[in-house]
């Protein structure tokens, strides 16, 4: 089972919410969002992995220029890379709960069932739910806001169903 890709890459996201886009070598040029910018001083590149790359050469904030460009940082990277793991890059964009971690709900069933079945995997190739799979467990219920005993029981549940399909 491969990781789903998002019905819209990184890219195509952060490129929606730019104004004067060109195309310029292997990324983009657009007008930084975060000042009166009339030269297109924004480079947009999307790295190997689907990461977007931002840098404004008049020295904007990376940070200022997603905020200003209506996006969030979590926009920036594609669904199933390791930033999205980290709580901080939630930050502000999505329900969270009581713990300041993103609330369960806000990954989406697909993603969060797409994670599941990695870890499910990993357990399976090594046979039991020992140490490397309790540490992507303790990752994923951090950056989901469950407990690793719930996360426990789901990949025994998606295991399961890799057993029979
Ligand atoms: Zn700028």
């Amino acid at each position: 089972m491969p990781l789903p890709q998002g019905s819209t890459q990184p890219i195509d996201r952060v490129l929606s919410h730019l104004e004067g886009v060109r195309g310029s070598g292997e990324g983009y040029m657009a007008q930084c969002p975060h000042h009166s910018d009339r030269q297109a001083s924004l480079s947009v590149k999307a790295a190997d992995d689907g990461k977007v790359l931002l840098h404004c050469m008049a020295g904007c904030d990376t940070r200022s220029v997603v905020e200003s460009a209506g996006l969030s940082w979590v926009d920036l990277f594609p669904p199933g890379s390791r930033e999205r793991f980290k709580p901080r890059v939630w930050k502000g964009t999505i329900t969270m709960n009581a713990q300041g971690r993103p609330a369960l709900a806000a990954f989406g069933d697909d993603q969060v069932a797409a994670l599941l079945g990695e870890i499910a995997r990993l357990a399976k190739v090594r046979n039991t739910l020992d140490k490397p799979v309790a540490t992507a467990l303790k990752a994923l219920a951090a950056a989901v806001g469950v407990s690793p005993e719930r996360l426990t029981e789901a990949v025994r549940g998606a295991l399961a169903t890799e057993e029979s399909a």
